[in-house]
């Protein structure tokens, strides 16, 4: 069957503004628990990817430029790095880290301590 590049876009726009939005919920200071959770998290994400080829990359990257997860500037700093790195692979725009700013709210205001868990 052949592939459909315009899903397969789809479906890249909406993970990666999911998965940045997983970032900048991340706490500022996690406990050990949290951070394992995270890097649990990316790497079975990154297995688990539905489109079989970007996952073989996307593993690649996280064995060149493992997961950060020590805090939430940390892990959102780390995760627009390694999207930039699949930005430069498919010949896209670099994005500029420093304008991530407020760039992924949840819309979910102030239950962060809830999602912390
Ligand atoms: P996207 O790259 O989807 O980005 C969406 C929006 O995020 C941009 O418009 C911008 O506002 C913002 N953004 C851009 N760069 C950054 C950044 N560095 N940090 C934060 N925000 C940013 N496609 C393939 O063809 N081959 C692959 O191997 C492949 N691997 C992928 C691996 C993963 C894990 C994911 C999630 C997607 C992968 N894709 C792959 C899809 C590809 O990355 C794009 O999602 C898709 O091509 C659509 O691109 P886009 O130009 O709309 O912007």
């Amino acid at each position: 069957k052949l592939g459909n590049e315009t899903v397969k876009a789809e479906l890249g726009r909406a993970t990666w503004k999911y998965f940045h939005t997983v970032m900048a919920r991340f706490p500022e200071k996690p406990t050990e628990d949290q951070k394992e959770a995270l890097r649990s998290y990316i790497y079975l994400f990154a297995r688990l990817y539905p489109c079989g080829e970007c996952a073989e990359h996307f593993m690649h990257h996280l064995s060149k430029y493992p997961p950060q997860v020590s805090s939430r500037n940390a892990a959102s700093g780390w995760a627009c790095f390694v999207h930039n790195e699949v930005n430069a692979m498919l010949g896209k725009p670099e994005f500029d880290c420093a304008d991530l700013g407020e760039f992924y709210d949840c819309g979910c205001g102030g239950d962060e301590e809830a999602s912390e868990g």
